[in-house]
């Protein structure tokens, strides 16, 4: 299927969650490798290279010589054949046949396994290249076998991929929703309060603090809906719904430009439909 669907099932079925792979693709670690022939997953920058034929889009089978890599990363089968990480620099020219597609585009033109696949693709480079060195002592690590986590070989520490858990609310009241603006987004454009987690916290104080920090009102009757993977660059995003219980909306200047309670028949510009923000919105309130 190109373009992402108008509904989902479920928040698993959100771009970059596994759901999306349909089953094509099976995670390994790069040591399970056992050779032959198989597919790329070329990523420069935040495009992915593409194969496009009349049949639909494709990962290369086969790369140009000049741009193959010295060690390939193994990331786990597409389809039963082994699946290697490539990355490019931004200044290769794309190789004839190979169609560069954005992972980031509001509207993405890829197929949500391939987006989906792409985004792992991302994050997987984001923590290859966190984890160059321990973060212990800084000197090198070695793979631990079967694994994606690594040791240092030095100080011996264990290091696992680090994945970032955020929240994400919906705070509503009869006939309104709450939501917030950053200065640098498009004109217009709101979306959910949102934020990172805090030492110490659950999920659920997190959200109740970001509310209160950036709005100043205060939520009841929280309620867990689910969460979307977001590998730009290694997020986990957790989206709740909650309900106004009181409080003055006093916006938080230094994270925000705006906060409104808006009319659920007079919304602005919405976050697009890739993200779990926009399934809280369109589930919630029931948009078309
Ligand atoms: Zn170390």
């Amino acid at each position: 299927m190109i373009g992402l669907p108008r509904r989902y099932r479920s928040p698993d079925d959100l771009p970059f969650n596994s759901s999306c792979l349909e089953g094509r693709f099976h995670l390994q670690s790069p040591d399970g490798d056992l050779g032959g022939e198989g597919v790329w997953l070329v990523l420069v920058g935040d495009r992915l290279l593409i194969r496009g034929t009349e049949q639909g889009d494709y990962l290369p089978e086969e790369l140009p010589e000049a741009l193959l890599p010295e060690a390939p990363l193994f990331i786990g089968t597409w389809d039963g054949v082994p699946c290697r990480l490539v990355r490019l620099s931004r200044d290769t020219a794309v190789p004839t046949g190979l169609r560069p597609e954005s992972l980031v585009s509001q509207e993405p033109a890829l197929p949500i396994e391939l987006l989906t696949l792409g985004g792992l693709g991302r994050m997987i480079l984001h923590w290859e290249d966190a984890s160059r060195y321990c973060a212990s002592c800084g000197r090198t690590m070695r793979r631990l076998a079967g694994e994606w986590g690594k040791v240092c070989q030095t100080c011996g520490s264990h290091h696992f991929p680090h994945i970032h858990p955020c929240v994400i609310v919906l705070v509503r009241r009869p006939g309104e929703v709450l939501l917030a603006r950053k200065p640098e987004w498009a004109p217009n454009r709101y979306s959910l309060v949102a934020g990172f987690l805090e030492f110490g916290e659950s999920l659920e104080e997190a959200v109740v603090r970001e509310v209160a920090e950036e709005t100043g009102v205060s939520i009841k009757n929280l309620r867990y809906v689910g969460s979307q993977c977001w590998p730009f660059p290694s997020q986990i995003m957790t989206g709740f719904v909650a309900d106004y219980a009181g409080g003055e909306l006093v916006v938080q200047e230094s994270e925000l430009e705006d906060a409104r309670w808006f009319p659920v028949d007079e919304l602005p510009n919405l976050p697009p439909k890739r993200s779990i923000a926009r399934y809280l919105l369109d589930t919630v309130l029931e948009l078309p």
